[in-house]
């Protein structure tokens, strides 16, 4: 079978770049070590030009967990939450959407659609399920700190330091949504 040019790209860069490597602590060696598990939880978008590492400039100091997926919503990602929560204890989520996002541009209704024209047996599952699309971002962070706080998957203490922000991609800032 012959080698995809992205995976034997893929191999090169990361060679390079592993010449180079810093062992990274396995959890076992972290407390030896002084370092304290990461404790703050930045939920947001999956887009390639929103990098919180980069825009935050984040280093272990702030001991950050990146959870991503489509326009950072909560309702898919409350079990990683609950389950990093019950793992190693979070104390903040912050819940970062971004301008021009993805989710602003396409509609429930225009997945739903595709998807029923390549899966027409599974109709009534898609209708069910949410897909991400919002219509206004500041909304968008509120409905979202809104599930966050109504999960009984969320601790009432971490609930309460759900905090909700939109990240201007041209500017580079990042601005707390009034709720
Ligand atoms: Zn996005």
């Amino acid at each position: 079978m012959a080698q995809n040019p992205i995976v034997t790209k893929m191999l090169e860069q990361n060679r390079t770049i592993a010449a180079n490597h810093q062992p990274i602590p396995f959890f076992s060696e972290l407390a030896g070590l002084g370092v304290k598990t990461p404790n703050t939880l930045i939920l947001t978008c999956v887009d390639p030009r929103v990098t919180p590492e980069k825009f935050l400039d984040l280093s272990p100091a702030v001991n950050p967990i990146t959870v991503r997926n489509i326009c950072g919503h909560a309702g898919p990602a409350i079990p990683d939450i609950a389950a990093l929560d019950a793992f190693m204890g979070i104390e903040n989520v912050f819940v970062i959407h971004h301008t021009d996002c993805g989710a602003l541009s396409f509609t429930e209704d225009m997945i739903k659609n595709r998807l029923k024209e390549r899966l027409p047996e599974k109709g009534e599952e898609i209708d069910g399920t949410v897909f991400g699309a919002i219509n206004n971002l500041e909304q968008s962070v509120r409905d979202d700190l809104d599930i966050l706080r109504a999960s009984p998957y969320i601790r009432k203490e971490l609930a309460e330091k759900c905090i909700g922000f939109t990240y201007d991609i041209k500017t580079g800032l990042i601005t707390p949504v009034a709720e």
